[in-house]
């Protein structure tokens, strides 16, 4: 009695060693408030990133059990549940001393549908467009927005089936997914041909009962929200990758999504050549004869002063170095070009119309005007 009890005990600290009391949430790198879909999140970012195959780190294998473990616990909201309240501990004495561990290899692929390996099939990346303000390309920014894709049925886990003995073996074809077909060509003579089961649909399995929430279609719609990193400085046409988050299938790897960023036109506003900016600003002819000292708030609300002391003419383009946009990778910015823009006035006061006629040819012409 004695010795089975101390036997009991050392399995039981066996199990606590083996699996390290490691807080699951922390495996997962997420709140104890996480919802069922970040909890998802975490489960597929993680598991491709410390996958054996891909990741070729001593300990990334041991890292991908954890992260299995940590999302078969959490994902099942009753032993969540158990695991909030009691532990690691509690689990186990819900299960009855013996924890039972899916193997995570197994888990990795129902997740993400097909094999992974060599021959893994890629879904279709799905290429974005996003026009986003020239501030945000200039001072670097992270834009919220939402993707509508598929995701694979979380109920039936892409499988289309109530449950794992809802899916049977399809006695049409054996599970092969073809047939042979004998046809008599001539007496005597036979063609033999292999055509795609028509009872399973070549699936090789035929589903009993259809998983109610997706209703056998295996995906569902989803709304998904990601958080884009927008880079100082981002070039045109600047792509942002977010690896396998592309429409899922359980017949393939999902693809990328993939955001292409530019820049809003904004009329009027600061438009953007490679690393230079540039600017149109009206100025009235006193200002263009004279003079002026003007201000122009910058694309990241610094106020830049516009200055110059003797005559512009129309179509001007001043430089303002290093006041262009930020040039990726490097630490400088490229050049602000103004270009001016004079505008006269739409009438002259008779006053001023003398005023300037003195001013201009010492107010001779505009008495010889008069005189005709
Ligand atoms: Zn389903
Ligand atoms: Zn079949």
């Amino acid at each position: 009695m004695a010795a089975f009890a101390l036997l009991w005990l050392s399995t039981l600290l066996l199990l606590a060693l083996l699996v390290n009391a490691a807080d699951l949430y922390k495996v997962l790198d997420i709140d104890r408030s996480a919802s069922e879909k970040d909890i998802r999140a975490a489960y597929k970012r993680l598991s491709r990133k410390y996958h054996p195959d891909k990741n070729k780190d001593e300990s990334a294998e041991e890292k991908f059990v954890e992260v299995a473990h940590a999302y078969e616990v959490l994902s099942d909201p009753q032993k969540r549940q158990i695991y909030d309240r009691h532990g690691e501990e509690g689990l186990k004495a819900h299960e009855g001393g013996h924890q039972h561990h899916a193997n995570p290899f197994d888990m990795f692929q129902s997740f993400f549908g097909a094999q992974q390996g060599s021959q893994t099939r890629r879904g279709p990346t799905s290429l974005m467009e996003m026009e986003v303000n020239l501030a945000d390309m200039y001072k670097g920014a992270s834009i919220d927005f939402m993707v509508k894709k598929r995701i694979l049925c979380d109920h039936c886990r892409g499988s289309g089936a109530a449950s794992s003995a809802d899916i049977h073996t399809c006695t049409g074809c054996n599970g092969q997914g073809v047939k042979i077909v004998r046809q008599q060509i001539f007496p005597g003579m036979f063609s033999q041909s292999q055509v795609s089961c028509n009872e399973c649909q070549g699936r090789g399995k035929i589903i009993k009962k259809q998983c109610p929430h997706c209703q056998g279609a295996k995906v569902l719609d989803h709304t998904q929200r990601y958080t884009l990193d927008v880079p100082e400085g981002a070039p045109e046409a600047h792509e942002i990758v977010f690896e396998g988050e592309a429409d899922e299938s359980p017949d393939w790897e999902a693809g990328d999504i993939v955001i292409r960023v530019r820049s809003k036109k904004d009329k009027g506003g600061f438009r953007r050549k490679e690393s230079g900016l540039y600017w149109k600003e009206t100025i009235s002819v006193d200002e263009a004869l004279l003079g002026f000292e003007r201000n122009l708030t910058h694309l990241d609300g610094r106020t830049i002063e516009l200055k110059r002391h003797s005559v512009t003419q129309p179509g001007y383009v001043q430089t303002l170095k290093g006041e262009g946009m930020p040039i990726q990778g490097e630490s400088g910015h490229g050049d602000l070009y103004v270009e001016y823009n004079v505008v006269l006035p739409r009438s002259l006061s008779p006053q001023l119309k003398q005023k300037l006629a003195e001013a201009f040819h010492g107010d001779t012409a505009a008495k010889g005007k008069d005189e005709l």
